[in-house]
């Protein structure tokens, strides 16, 4: 799941700039198995992506943001999280979930036995909406070709949804966030999951359980088992991922 990478050096800037933590080895590595040809310059094109997002001027959000939040993490991931958009912090920082919410999410990760760095984390759109209110319809489907290609290219095997929002907006569904828990989505020919948001989390602790559970069924599947019920035992693994319990069985956002 790991893909071997490289740090990229400090001095490429730009690439910092775009979201990009880790650059990679060329193809003839010897640790690094040859690539598929339909997956040569997949980087390159994303890196053409995140560099239009960075001038983007599609919907209103361009007029109040400080950077665009293109993405950030591993441009081969395994596994994609998709969040509503930037908050201030992020919108500051140019890089997605940074802050209080955002050091949860990397706690979830790490729950998964995954590092921060082997995933990729964006949002449904790239700019952030003043106040932190939801995106408007207008902004999502100006927005929404860089998500599709952000899908295409990085070609994760796994989208996990983080909230009601970004979970609606990825998937065009007004759906409650506790009726599309539980079970497979589709977007972009990805399988998705939904859980819930980390800033939720945070002002809900009692929720950190559900969602400790669709993270262990998440694992499951990029371990190649398709099961539907966790194989976790919500026991000390659990409070030491999240640091708290959480109720069983919750419904509702
Ligand atoms: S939110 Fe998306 S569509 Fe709107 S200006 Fe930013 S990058 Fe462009």
């Amino acid at each position: 799941m790991n893909r071997n990478r490289l740090p990229i050096p400090q001095e490429i800037g730009l690439l910092r700039d775009l979201g990009f933590t880790d650059a990679y080895p060329p193809a003839t590595s010897s640790e690094r198995p040859p690539e598929p040809a339909a997956t040569g310059g997949r980087l390159e094109r994303l890196l053409a992506v995140a560099e239009e997002a960075r001038s983007c001027t599609a919907c209103g959000l361009c007029r109040t943001r400080n950077r665009v939040v293109f993405g950030d993490g591993d441009g081969q991931a395994d596994l994609m999280f998709v969040g509503e958009g930037p908050g201030a912090q992020e919108d500051r920082q140019g890089l997605p979930f940074v802050g209080p919410a955002g050091q949860l999410l990397t706690k979830i990760i790490q729950a998964i036995d995954l590092r921060r760095e082997d995933v990729y984390i964006t949002n449904v759109v790239k700019c952030r909406p003043p106040n932190n209110r939801d995106p408007q319809p207008d902004e999502t489907a100006a927005c929404r070709s860089f998500l599709d290609r952000q899908i295409e290219l990085i070609a994760p095997r796994v989208i996990v949804a983080l909230g009601r929002v970004a979970a609606q907006l990825l998937l065009g569904t007004k759906t409650s966030l506790g009726r599309m828990r539980g079970t497979w989505h589709e977007a972009g020919g990805v399988p998705v999951r939904v859980t819930y948001h980390p800033a939720f989390l945070l002002r809900d602790p009692s929720y950190k359980r559900a969602t400790w559970e669709d993270m262990q069924i998440v694992r499951d599947r990029l371990l190649g088992s398709d099961g539907e019920e966790a194989t976790g035992e919500a026991g000390d693994d659990f409070k030491a991922a999240f640091g708290g319990s959480g109720s069983e069985d919750p419904r509702t956002q």
